[in-house]
């Protein structure tokens, strides 16, 4: 039985073999292709196969997908955004495989309960924050996907005393001020010089200047849109994953002061915002799961 994960995330495209304990082995990645990208990932997949025959895959997405028809339409690459066929297209590469398709933020919310931060609590979220921000929400122990799969995309999420435009035609999105690529936009029009998530979190780590002001903004942003979705959802434990979860105390200082501020209904004093025990394998590790549990069922 030889499985494997695919990850198309909003920062990187990464594929792995996956073991029986769901660990991932010699995992390969490339930033977001400007083009070529299901070229690209067929590489990957094949040199993560090394030559076996592959009999399940599972594929961690950034949304919006579609998941009874097999589409991802993430944000970040353009070739999708009509929609790309991405579970005919492997079958077609792996005919003996069953292959499997979630969001992102699922995968995500499935590696923590079963491995990570949330194996001892039945109603919580996972966000990641990344280039682009997702999630994945379990509820009575259960993952929910919704209707069309894209349920825990949590970047829409109005943040009251934010004004920014989102990608999606709105203002005030929590994508709008906490996703990576935003807080990267709104820190070079205030004059910062840099380019890229990772170099904007880098430099946010001294905690001054543009760059920590971007990261705090964000902080705000995701406390406040916490807080209203614990509410919502009776629950009391966020993992946040993703790039900017490294930024220290710049993003998590602003971001708790956030919960203790708008979490103060009777139900939500315990709610706790913790960072992802998985690291940078957890959508892998989430996609992995989804496979496996397909072999067992
Ligand atoms: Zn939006």
């Amino acid at each position: 039985m030889t499985v494997l994960a695919l990850e198309i995330g909003s920062s990187r495209f990464a594929a792995s073999r996956i073991a029986d304990d769901v660990g991932t082995d010699d995992v390969v990645q490339i930033p977001v292709p400007a083009s070529g990208a299901w070229e690209r990932c067929q590489e990957m997949l094949l040199e993560a196969a090394g030559g076996a025959e592959v009999t399940a895959l599972g594929i961690a997405s950034a949304g919006p997908i579609d998941m009874a028809a097999g589409v991802v339409a993430p944000v970040e690459v353009p070739e999708w955004r009509t929609g790309f066929a991405i579970v005919d297209a492997a079958r077609k590469l792996f005919p003996s495989a069953s292959v499997h398709l979630a969001l992102d933020g699922v995968c995500l919310a499935l590696a923590e309960r079963n491995f990570g931060a949330m194996t001892e609590v039945v109603d919580a979220m996972a966000i990641i924050a990344s280039h682009r921000i997702s999630g994945g929400i379990i509820v009575g122990g259960f993952t929910v996907v919704g209707r069309t799969g894209n349920a825990g995309h949590v970047g829409h999420v109005l943040v009251p005393g934010f004004d920014d435009r989102c990608i999606c035609g709105g203002r005030g999105c929590m994508e709008a001020v906490a996703s990576g690529a935003s807080a990267v936009r709104w820190a070079q029009e205030q004059g910062w010089a840099g380019n890229s998530v990772a170099e904007l979190v880098e430099a946010a780590r001294v905690g001054e200047g543009i760059p920590a002001a971007a990261l705090g903004r964000a902080g705000t942003a995701l406390g406040r849109a916490i807080a209203s979705v614990a509410a919502l959802l009776d629950m009391d434990l966020v993992v946040l994953g993703g790039p900017l979860v490294e930024a220290g105390p710049v993003l998590w200082k602003p971001l708790n002061e956030a919960v203790a501020t708008h979490a103060r209904l009777s139900f939500l004093p315990g709610l706790r915002v913790v960072p992802s025990q998985l690291g940078d394998v957890a959508l892998l590790a989430g996609a992995g799961l989804l496979a496996l549990s397909a072999q067992s069922a």
